[in-house]
C-alpha cells in the first residue's frame, strides 16, 4: 500500500468518464461554449481495465463516476456494465440530471444506489443564466425517477454571492422535504477563477456565511462525517441534514484520500496541483507489466498532494471532474 509522510493513501478513485458537458456553468468554463469530447478518450474497456488495475494498485475501495457530464458519454453503458463485479464497496455518480430519467434504468442495472445531483438553483430563469444549457424541470423530473425508484441523492449546490444566495433557503427546503441531502460547495479557485482573484472573491460564499444564513431559521448541530469525509455535516432535528464542502473555510487537505483518472488517461493526485501522469498505456498492457509502472506514478501522484490547504489549481473541473 503506498502511503505518505501524513498517512494519506489513495481509497476513492473519481474517474471522468468525458470531458463533454451539456452545461457551461459560469464558475466552470468562462466562455459559456458547452464543452466537447476530448480527443483521445479512452474506451470503455480501457477505463474498466484502469480502474481493476488502480483497485490493486493502489487500494482503491470506492469509486465515483463523474465527468464532464457522465450521462452524454456513448461509453457509459459500455463502463457500467463492466464495474459491477470489481469489489468495490461503494459506486456513486456526479451528473447534472439533465439525461438522468432516460439513463436510470443504466445506472440501475449497474447497481448504483446514490448518486449526487448538482443544482445551484429552483429559478429557470437563474438556471440558464448560471448552467447556460440544459432544462430545470428535466432534472427536478430525472431526480424524481431516480428517487422513486430507490436511489439517494445527495444534491450539489455552489453558492454564489449575485447569482443564487437567494436560492440558499428555497434549495434547502426543497431538499429537506424530499429526503435529498444539500451539499453546498464553497467555490474553488479552479480553472479561471485561479487566475482571477477578484472574480473569484466577488463571488465566493463561505461556510460561515451560510450558517448563519441557514441558523435565521433552524436550529442546528454538526453530525458525524467518515474521517475522510470532505463535507462538514449538520443536522436539522426532525428535519434531515445538509452539508458544506468548505474547502477554503475548513481546508480537508491533511485527510484527503482521493486520486481522480481523467478520460484521456491521465492521473491526477491533487485538484490543487498542475502535475498529472500518463497512465492510458498501461491499461492495455498485461497485469504483470501494468501494475509496477502503476504503482511508480502512483507515488508520484500522491507527492503531488498538498499539506495543509487547497490553493487552487488551472486545472478546468470538467477535466478532471470536481
Ligand atoms: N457534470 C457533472 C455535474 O454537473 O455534477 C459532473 C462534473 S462537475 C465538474 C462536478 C461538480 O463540480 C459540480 O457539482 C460543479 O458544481 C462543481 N464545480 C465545478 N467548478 C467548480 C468550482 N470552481 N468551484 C466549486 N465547484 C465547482
Amino acid at each position: 500500500m503506498i502511503v505518505d509522510r501524513q498517512g494519506r493513501r489513495f481509497r476513492n478513485l473519481r474517474i471522468s468518464l468525458t470531458s463533454a458537458c451539456n452545461y457551461a456553468c459560469t464558475y466552470c468554463v468562462p466562455d459559456g461554449k458547452r464543452l466537447v469530447a476530448a480527443q483521445n478518450e479512452l474506451s470503455a474497456d480501457a477505463m474498466a481495465r484502469g480502474v481493476e488495475y488502480l483497485i490493486e494498485a493502489a487500494g482503491i475501495e470506492r469509486l465515483r463516476i463523474t465527468g464532464g457530464e457522465p450521462l452524454v458519454s456513448p461509453r457509459l453503458e459500455g463502463f457500467m456494465s463492466r464495474i459491477g463485479r470489481m469489489g468495490l464497496s461503494d459506486i456513486s455518480l456526479t451528473t447534472n440530471g439533465q439525461l438522468l430519467a432516460r439513463k436510470l434504468p443504466i445506472l440501475l442495472d449497474a447497481g448504483i444506489r446514490r448518486i449526487n445531483v448538482s443544482l445551484d438553483t429552483l429559478d429557470p430563469g437563474a438556471f440558464r443564466a448560471i448552467a447556460r444549457g440544459g432544462d430545470l424541470n428535466a432534472v427536478l423530473d430525472g431526480m424524481e425517477q431516480a428517487r422513486a425508484a430507490g436511489i439517494r441523492i445527495k444534491v450539489n449546490m455552489v453558492p454564489l454571492r449575485g447569482q443564487n444566495l437567494d436560492q440558499v433557503m428555497p434549495l434547502l427546503e426543497y431538499c429537506l422535504a424530499r429526503g435529498y441531502e444539500l451539499r453546498f460547495i464553497e467555490l474553488m479557485r479552479m480553472g479561471h477563477l485561479a487566475g482571477d482573484q477578484n472574480a473569484f472573491l466577488q463571488q465566493f460564499v463561505s461556510l460561515g456565511q451560510l450558517l448563519s444564513l441557514i441558523g435565521e431559521r433552524y436550529a442546528y448541530s454538526q453530525a458525524d462525517a467518515p474521517v475522510d469525509a470532505t463535507a462538514v455535516r449538520y443536522r436539522i432535528p426532525d428535519q434531515g441534514h445538509f452539508g458544506v464542502i468548505a474547502n477554503e473555510s475548513v481546508p480537508f487537505c491533511r485527510t484527503c484520500s482521493r486520486l481522480r483518472l481523467s478520460s484521456t488517461g491521465w492521473l491526477h493526485g491533487c485538484l490543487s496541483s498542475s502535475h498529472r501522469h500518463y497512465v492510458g498505456d498501461l491499461f492495455d498492457k498485461p497485469r504483470h507489466e501494468a501494475l509496477p509502472a502503476l504503482q511508480r506514478l502512483l507515488i508520484k501522484a500522491l507527492g503531488d498532494k498538498q499539506a495543509v490547504a487547497f490553493s487552487g489549481g488551472a486545472t478546468v473541473m470538467k477535466i478532471i471532474g470536481g
